[in-house]
């Protein structure tokens, strides 16, 4: 009796330190990434994101942790079109981690997903930080839908046996993504066509899915600051297309465009452009909060 007793215990021990099924680590460049992965991975991913929502993704600090963090990765996520130019490449370099090398099987550029717009004006020579056409394409919940396709499609091949829930969960999130277009649209129907302006490039997918209209942007080109005789210029512009918003992410200064407001007589609206910003906890509620500032 005794010894079936300490069997069954060194039975249970060895059940208790066995490890459990390891999930694939998911390394994206920015939260919304991360978020459309954890929808369509649940509990058989875990799922981190470099970039903080609130930090610009043009320009990141280097951490010797991301080193760390992408040396243990079986995927990375990338928003690619050079959006990560500036810092990323050496990182992945210095990872020594032959699966998310450009072309490894868990190295996913999620620009080739989508549609990509404005690839055809580089002008890296004056400054442009969209070089590669507009990044920003993340919160076009159009892209939404197919974003979830390709990291699903991704996750399956990685890991075959569980390539079922990969299919089952990214459907349901398709479907509760497309029950909230249904009310984005309704919502905001009465925008459409109205006039705004924006301070970086980053709004061209989401007003493109709204049916607004950009009639300029504060920065002369992506990543060129502002200066006083181009924010004239763009006043006289506005008040002739009867502009009525400034948009623009919270981690841009607010000087100029509070006072292209004023002169304006637009309304600046501060948008949360990446999960976690302003306390929106997923893709949709990133989306929810888009529209509800919008509104
Ligand atoms: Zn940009």
């Amino acid at each position: 009796m005794m010894t079936l007793a300490k069997g069954l215990g060194a039975l249970l021990l060895m059940l208790l330190c066995a490890p459990a099924q390891a999930a694939l680590r998911v390394v994206s460049t920015i939260p919304d990434l991360a978020a459309i992965a954890s929808e369509v991975g649940g509990p058989l991913v875990q799922v981190q994101s470099l970039v903080k929502p609130t930090q610009d993704p043009h320009f990141v600090d280097p951490k010797p942790s991301f080193v760390l963090d992408l040396n243990r990765a079986d995927l990375l996520l990338v928003v690619g079109m050079e959006l990560e130019a500036g810092w990323l490449a050496p990182l992945v370099n210095s990872a020594r981690n032959p699966a998310i090398q450009l072309g490894g099987s868990g190295y996913l550029d999620c620009s080739k997903l989508i549609v990509p717009r404005e690839v055809e004006q580089p002008d890296r020579a004056k400054g442009d930080i969209h070089p590669g056409g507009n990044p920003h394409y993340w919160f076009d919940p159009r892209n939404g839908l197919l974003l979830a396709d390709g990291i699903a499609a991704r996750l399956a091949q990685l890991d075959p046996t569980n390539a079922p829930t990969y299919r089952a969960r990214c459907a349901d999130f398709k479907a509760r993504l497309r029950t909230r277009m249904e009310a984005w649209r309704q919502t905001l129907a009465p925008l459409r066509g109205r006039s705004v302006v924006v301070y970086h490039r980053s709004f061209v997918y989401l007003l493109d899915y709204l049916g607004l209209v950009e009639v300029g942007a504060l920065e002369p080109k992506p990543g060129i600051p502002p200066g006083p005789s181009h924010v004239a210029q763009l006043v006289q512009q506005a008040k002739v297309r009867k502009v009525d918003l400034v948009l623009q992410e919270a981690f841009y200064p607010q000087e100029l465009s509070r006072l292209f407001a004023q002169q304006s007589g637009a309304r600046l609206v501060v948008l949360p452009t990446m999960v976690g910003a302003q306390g929106t906890k997923d893709y949709l509620d990133l989306l929810d909060r888009l529209v509800e500032l919008l509104k």
